[in-house]
């Protein structure tokens, strides 16, 4: 309420200076003479009835070309609220006027078209869009308002459409998005056995993006279930050049492959290269899991503790403490103690976020491309350091 009270007053003062300008240009008065309905709108803010109070703040607003910035402000106002319901009715009603020059009523739609998306009305979204297009007014902001709602809408090849125009219009680059467009297509035609048409999306992913991690995951996974291994292979290795920090998203996937080609020396090289190169806990793990199978469990501790003390990481931590539980054989203290420790340290990791956004900080469990908090894409990334990565 009192915030409410403290966004308002700045706004019913402009309005009672404008009616007071207004009244001295018509007649004469002085200014600081302010309307009686200022008074009573106030007062009703002060008694905490502050929706009769914006009824007559907004009724006092009479539409003129010097109060059309008062009720684009106080309808933006309320959208940054979340009072979009109230924001679309004031700029309904600017709208509705027909005094207002070319330039304020593109404003206004505008506007209202942000209200719209809010609101989730998709389809006056896009009408009052295409209006303002149409218009030569506020091209870009219509442009992104249509690239927001065919994204939510999921209308990916609509989307593609408008994101190329914008990065024409606006200057900004878009490929990025682009290439998620093309790779939702792509996932939609392989939900549909639809291979070859979703290798094609693929292609033309990496062609608008380069470093589109998405596509090369989806390629190397595609490949993979095909039984090609090799082209998986060569797939998922693109990942490294194209953003290290998602080195944990095709790993697993990978030795999959090199393992069932039989191909565990070229692995081990591999994983070594990346590890040096990256860090990273978990090529590290499969690379100790090797050593185990081949040379036994005293070599890959060896190699773990000697990899932890540089690169300490918890989970690096949880597998060495693991393998010690699991070779005590006696059922004495220090052996209860080695298993207890780590069942502790299984439960802090899962109890731990495996993905954050750097843009908003969002954290979770399951790799998002396109930002649920923020709605930003690859903006989700593993989280690196002591406890991810
Ligand atoms: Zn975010």
């Amino acid at each position: 309420m009192y915030e409410l009270l403290w966004l308002l007053l700045p706004v019913a003062a402009a309005s009672g200076w404008v009616l007071a300008k207004r009244d001295v240009r018509r007649a004469g008065k002085s200014i600081g003479a302010l309307s009686p309905e200022y008074f009573k709108g106030l007062n009703y803010l002060l008694n905490e009835q502050p929706d009769k109070a914006i009824e007559v703040f907004v009724r006092m607003l009479e539409v003129d070309s010097d109060t059309v910035e008062i009720h684009l402000a106080l309808g933006n106002l309320f959208r940054q609220r979340g009072e979009v319901d109230r924001a679309i009715r004031i700029h309904q009603n600017l709208i509705a006027r027909p005094t207002l020059s070319k330039e304020q009523r593109a404003q206004a739609l505008l506007e209202l078209g942000q209200d719209y998306l809010r609101a989730g009305l998709f389809d006056r979204v896009e009408s009052l869009s295409l209006e303002l297009i149409a218009m030569d007014a506020h091209t870009v902001r219509a442009l992104r308002l249509l690239s927001d709602i065919y994204q939510q809408e999921r209308e990916w090849e609509k989307a593609i459409t408008i994101l190329r125009k914008l990065q024409s219009a606006g200057g900004e680059a878009q490929h990025a998005i682009i290439a998620h467009c093309y790779c939702e297509l792509a996932e939609q035609a392989r939900k549909k056995n639809n291979d070859d048409e979703a290798m094609r999306l693929l292609k033309r992913a990496l062609a608008a993006d380069g470093e589109c991690v998405r596509a090369s995951l989806l390629r190397g996974a595609m490949a993979a279930e095909a039984g090609d291994c090799k082209g998986a292979i060569r797939a998922y290795e693109q990942v490294e050049k194209q953003d290290p920090a998602y080195l944990s998203e095709m790993v697993p996937a990978l030795v999959d492959c090199y393992r069932r080609s039989g191909k565990l020396d070229a692995l081990s090289a591999y994983l070594e290269r990346l590890l040096a190169a990256h860090g990273g806990v978990t090529p590290l793990l499969v690379l100790v899991e090797i050593i185990r199978e081949r040379q036994g469990e005293e070599e890959a501790m060896s190699y773990l503790s000697e990899q932890l003390r540089t690169r300490p990481t918890l989970r690096g931590l949880a597998k060495l403490v693991s393998i010690n539980a699991a070779r005590a054989q006696a059922e004495d203290d220090s052996c209860r103690t080695l298993q207890l420790v780590s069942e502790t340290f299984e439960h802090i990791i899962s109890e731990k976020p495996l993905y954050r956004c750097n843009t908003c900080g969002f954290t979770g469990k399951t790799q998002h491309w396109l930002c649920p908090g923020c709605k930003h894409w690859n903006t989700v990334k593993p989280i690196q350091g002591v406890e991810g990565e």
